[in-house]
């Protein structure tokens, strides 16, 4: 068996991993991340849309404004529609091919000479003896790997988290599959009555195409996204399902020693993703806190006060979506 030993042992190569990764080796830290995936090829499902608290946060994690050379377009024009009625609305928000920014940060992190485990997946982790057992999925060889700190970045459906408290986080799946650009407009098209929305996301030469709808409406979001296409007049592409944390389950801290950051802590805003700013904020809080700086459970409140008020507010946003696409199109009809 394999071993290894390190200060940080970081479950999950990536956005909030690897930046967690990079800000720890940039410090002089030991660290490892161990990756399911094969790290350089995997791709996940994202919209890419950046908010702007996320581009001020990268910024000051990677010292550049480099995120903004991964955007392959800036969208002026978001078109959310409501039944029959829809609006436009002007926005700056950029939007990235996601593994342009996943391979941007793993990259920045093996710069910094860090070391990557990746096709390798965590099996059982001992918190008394801090020591992880894994799989090398390459070669079927177990790997032991001792640790003083351990970080829970693998996702929406943390194994690690699982491990550590003997349940998954609560999730809500979308659905993303690849459609032909047919307009270089996002649009959002919103269902209160299931709680959720399709969006069309145009991208360098294609689109995405997808829903989101909470969990007590998830049973016919393939109908739905079907419908959506249709009307766009799409064929209704492969279709691939995805995880994201409903946003009201977060865990920081499962013990002594043991950390939770981006959607494995259930850091994202269901209702609008912005997943990438949680897991960039939640990994640079962290490595702050574990380098000295303010505890990080104290240093994320205000982010979590944050996605509180979001998940609170859901049903008000999507009413006052609908009270506005009903006024633009009474405006509309009296122009
Ligand atoms: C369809 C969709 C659209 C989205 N759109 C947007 C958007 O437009 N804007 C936005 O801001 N956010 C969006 N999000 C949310 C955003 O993508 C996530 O919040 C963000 O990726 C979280 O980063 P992370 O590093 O925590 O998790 P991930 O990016 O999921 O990384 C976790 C990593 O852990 C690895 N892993 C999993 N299990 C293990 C294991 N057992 N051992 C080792 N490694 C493991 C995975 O392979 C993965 O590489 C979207 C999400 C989805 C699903």
């Amino acid at each position: 068996m394999r071993t290894y030993t390190t200060d940080y042992l970081v479950i999950g190569g990536g956005l909030a991993g690897s930046t967690l990764g990079f800000l720890l080796r940039q410090a002089g830290a030991n660290v490892i991340v161990t990756e399911l995936l094969d790290a350089r090829a995997k791709s996940k499902l994202c919209g890419g849309i950046i908010a702007s608290l996320a581009t001020k946060t990268f910024e000051t994690v990677y010292g550049t404004n480099e995120l903004l050379t991964l955007q392959p377009l800036q969208c002026q024009d978001w078109t959310t529609s409501c039944f029959e009625s829809s609006y436009t609305i002007h926005t700056q928000y950029p939007i990235v091919q996601r593994k342009d920014l996943d391979d941007y940060c793993l990259k920045r992190y093996l710069d910094s000479d860090g070391i990557l485990l990746d096709r390798v997946k965590t099996t059982a982790v001992n918190t008394a003896e801090h020591t992880a057992v894994c799989l090398d999925l390459r070669t079927k060889e177990h790997l032991t790997i001792t640790y003083n700190t351990l970080v829970a970045a693998d996702g929406a459906t943390s194994l690690t988290r699982r491990m550590l408290t003997g349940r998954k986080a609560r999730f809500v799946l979308t659905l993303e599959g690849t459609v032909p650009n047919i307009g270089n407009y996002i649009e959002f098209n919103v269902m209160p009555q299931f709680n959720g929305y399709c969006w069309y996301i145009p991208r360098r030469e294609d689109a995405q195409i997808g829903c989101i709808y909470q969990y007590n409406y998830s049973q016919g979001r393939r109908e739905r996204l079907r419908n959506y296409c249709n009307r766009l007049g799409l064929d209704v592409p492969r279709l691939r399902s995805a995880p994201v944390p409903s946003g009201d389950d977060i865990l920081l801290s499962a013990q002594e020693n043991t950390w939770f950051i981006g959607d494995a802590a259930g850091l994202a805003d269901a209702f609008g993703g912005g997943g990438i700013h949680y897991a960039l904020v939640s990994a640079q809080l962290l490595a702050n806190s574990l380098l000295g700086s303010t505890p990080y459970t104290q240093a994320m409140e205000p982010h979590l006060q944050e996605l509180k008020k979001i998940a609170s507010t859901v049903d008000q946003r999507y009413l006052a979506i609908c009270i506005k696409a009903a006024l633009t199109r009474s405006d509309s009809q009296q122009n």
